[in-house]
């Protein structure tokens, strides 16, 4: 029996993130300019903290500016749309984030039309959303710029090949299967109305796991070969009673199957903060004129 190839995710984030900073330094040097991320929690949801505490340390460890604006959970639309309107006209801030999900009394798609869609480095905004789906030049979002990444590295050129997305959210499985379609794949899109799933996997020379339910695909459902990418991150509690986190699919399983698997945590993961360190070097640069460097594809 044969074992997938393991994707190292944090590796390639962490010569990701040396590259970026390579590129800030060289930005600095030639042309004056620090990119500078503006991170916006609104209340105290204690995962969101944990990231946003992370974003802002990798930032800094890039050499870019970090600007954290931590608001308290009775924070008012309006309020935080004033916020957004002061760093979409700050010169200093390249990108613009806002942590999801925001407490109820705020409409999560009123604060992402706000931005700035030049400073959206998230890739939410509808504008980068419609670059994606047209072949125009946005701001991809991070987590499945991130998968491509790892794909194309593992990979190298996608066209032609089967992949099946299994998720439709905006924020990982919409985006993915455009940046799929974008490489020429033929891509599937399934989700929780799909019939047999199983099957439709079982024809995929490149599956993506985007579910949000702990090893939910397993090793029976995957071609002999495929490259698997797990986006998933769920908290469940191990045979030892501590709690552990797993992807959506069963890598135990699909190890033994796969020609190369991402595993969780150290997948895919470690790579969203990057490419959101990369989107906004690239933000920074278009905004001083500058041709951004095209980082994380072996070029
Ligand atoms: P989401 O918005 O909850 O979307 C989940 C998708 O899975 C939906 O499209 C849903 O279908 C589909 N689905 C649910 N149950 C299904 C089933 N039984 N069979 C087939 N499809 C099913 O989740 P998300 O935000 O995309 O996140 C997905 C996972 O990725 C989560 O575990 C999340 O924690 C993780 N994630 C990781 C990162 C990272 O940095 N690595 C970033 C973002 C998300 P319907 O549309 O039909 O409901």
């Amino acid at each position: 029996m044969s074992t997938a190839k393991i994707i190292d995710g944090k590796a390639f984030a962490a010569r990701l993130r040396t590259d970026i900073a390579a590129e800030v330094t060289r930005l600095k040097a030639a042309h004056g300019v620090t990119p500078g991320l503006a991170v916006v929690l609104v209340g105290e949801d204690p995962a969101s903290q944990v990231y946003v505490r992370n974003k802002g340390k990798q930032t800094l460890e890039c050499g870019m500016n970090s600007y954290e604006h931590k608001l308290s959970a009775d924070t008012s639309q309006e309020e935080l749309l004033a916020l957004i309107a002061k760093l979409n006209a700050d010169p200093n801030v390249h990108g613009i984030l806002c942590q999801l999900p925001v407490p109820k009394q705020i409409d999560e798609n009123a604060v992402l039309a706000a931005i700035d869609p030049t400073k959206d480095v998230d890739g939410f905004h509808i504008v980068n959303a419609g670059a994606l789906a047209t072949g125009g030049d946005g701001i991809a979002p991070c987590t499945p710029y991130g998968c491509l990444m790892l794909l194309k590295d593992t990979l190298g050129d996608l066209s032609g090949k089967r992949a099946v997305v299994v998720g439709r959210s905006n924020i990982v499985g919409k985006p993915m299967a455009q940046l799929l379609l974008r490489e020429n794949c033929t891509v599937t899109i399934a989700h929780s109305r799909t019939r047999d799933l199983p099957e439709e996997v079982r024809r995929a020379d490149i599956v993506i796991a985007a579910v949000g339910r702990p090893n939910m695909i397993t090793g029976d459902w995957i071609a002999p070969g495929a490259t698997v990418i797990d986006v998933g991150i769920n908290r469940i509690e191990g045979a030892d009673g501590k709690m552990k986190l797993v992807g959506d699919v069963d890598f135990d399983s699909a190890v033994k199957v796969a020609g190369a698997i991402t595993p969780v945590p150290g997948g895919v993961g470690p790579m969203t903060i990057a490419c959101l360190l990369n989107n906004t070097l690239i933000a920074a640069c278009k905004a001083n004129g500058v041709t951004p460097p095209k980082l994380g594809f072996g070029n």
